[in-house]
């Protein structure tokens, strides 16, 4: 086939302001970090590296796992990670499914032979804790899997009392943290959580590209007695932890920019506090509901169970999803998500994630949506800005 390479110009992708689901805006230095020379997967300075990167990462997951790590690929593949490390054909695992991720989660169990148990609730609302303790009793679970902050539908899944009831009847607590770490409280030693894995592009505002999990002990020795061999040769940890450990025995190569990435990110949020970063996801968020709530529109979900970093609007009856979202990233450069599977349609899915989680993009969008809006003569209420204020006021 002959090309022309001439008739290929450099990329020149525009600035966009990411309020969708992830990716979140990354700060400029992380792309900087990235651009420094790529090195060796075993140089010695990259070793020393990989160490620096386990500390903040775990800082960040608040524990002290020695197996925590991130996995090469985006938060799917921490979650084919733990779920294909800790299940071996024929283990009962229950997974809660309230939406997308859990989905994920049940068919990921499906694939690799276990046997699902499903604890659903509708889209948009919390799963019963009462249903997940009679599940885990009706069987003999390996794992009991979990989403945390399930971005298709903007819910929070309390987790308190979870991993006493899977401990209590011999099972793992898996939970899926990509879009709550790094943008609200994910302690694992305190919550008592054996496996976690996260994304890099949502709450830590780095780019896509890598999956950080963090394996207590339990969850290593429930690994050590694995009869079968993990399905997965790429996501094998048996074999991955010799790299991250001190045999630095190489498995495959690292990501080693993507790496340099990361490694800032977490250094950024180290740098800004947890406790100070937590606070600020909620400012923003709640800034965001109140003029959304002034514009006269409303949220999916209710209010005690919202995320800080993913707000699902309800789009007004006869109101043009795709015709608003177009506009809102034509003339303003902002993207937000749609909804999905029978969300779709019904919900703009707002993200204030990481970087993104500020004051000038909460103000900068209720100003854009409601021009819009107005200019596809949507009747709305006017104070949304006056009422976003007040909240920074108040604080
Ligand atoms: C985004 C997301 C994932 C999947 O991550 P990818 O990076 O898209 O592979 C899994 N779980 C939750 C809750 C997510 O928000």
């Amino acid at each position: 086939m002959n090309i022309d390479a001439y008739d290929f110009r450099d990329i020149n992708p525009d600035e966009r302001i990411l309020m969708g689901p992830g990716p979140s805006n990354v700060p400029s230095r992380i792309l900087q970090a990235m651009a420094e020379p790529c090195i060796g997967h075993l140089d010695p300075y990259f070793f020393s590296m990989m160490n620096e990167v386990q500390q903040l990462l775990r800082h960040l997951f608040q524990t002290n796992n020695p197996l925590t790590i991130p996995i090469s690929g985006t938060g799917s593949a921490g979650m084919e990670t733990c779920l294909v490390n800790l299940i071996e054909p024929g283990d009962e695992v229950v997974v809660c499914v309230n939406g997308v991720f859990g989905t994920r989660m049940a068919d990921i169990v499906n694939r690799i032979g276990g046997s699902l148990i499903r604890v659903d609730a509708p889209w948009g609302k919390t799963i019963d804790p009462e249903a997940i303790q009679k599940a885990l009793k009706g069987c003999t679970p390996k794992v009991l899997a979990v989403v945390h902050a399930e971005t298709s539908t903007g819910v929070c899944q309390p987790l308190e009392g979870l991993a006493d009831m899977a401990h209590n009847v011999g099972a793992l607590f898996l939970v899926d943290t990509v879009t709550s770490l790094g943008g609200m409280d994910v302690s694992l030693d305190r919550t008592k959580i054996d496996a976690a894995y996260s994304g890099t592009q949502k709450c830590i505002s780095c780019p896509p590209g890598l999956s950080p999990i963090s394996f207590s002990d339990a969850a290593m020795e429930a690994l050590g007695k694995r009869k079968t061999s993990v399905v997965s040769w790429y996501f094998d940890l048996s074999m991955v932890k010799s790299y991250w450990g001190e045999e630095r025995r190489y498995h495959h190569t690292a990501p080693i920019n993507m790496i340099y990435g990361f490694r800032e990110a977490l250094r950024i949020i180290a740098e800004e506090g947890l406790e100070r970063r937590f606070k600020r996801h909620l400012l923003n968020h709640r800034a965001l509901v109140a003029g959304i709530e002034t514009m006269g529109l409303s949220m999916l979900v209710p209010e005690s169970e919202r995320l800080p970093m993913l707000n699902a609007v309800c789009i007004p009856d006869g109101v043009d999803d795709i015709k608003i979202r177009k506009a809102l990233l034509n003339d303003f450069g902002i993207e937000i998500g749609g909804g999905l599977g029978e969300l779709a349609g019904k919900i703009w899915r707002v993200g204030l994630m990481g970087h993104t989680s500020r004051r000038r993009n909460v103000v900068l969008f209720l100003s854009a949506l409601e021009t819009v809006l107005r200019a596809e003569h949507v009747k709305v209420e006017p104070g949304a800005l006056d009422s976003a204020a007040a909240v920074y006021e108040e604080k």
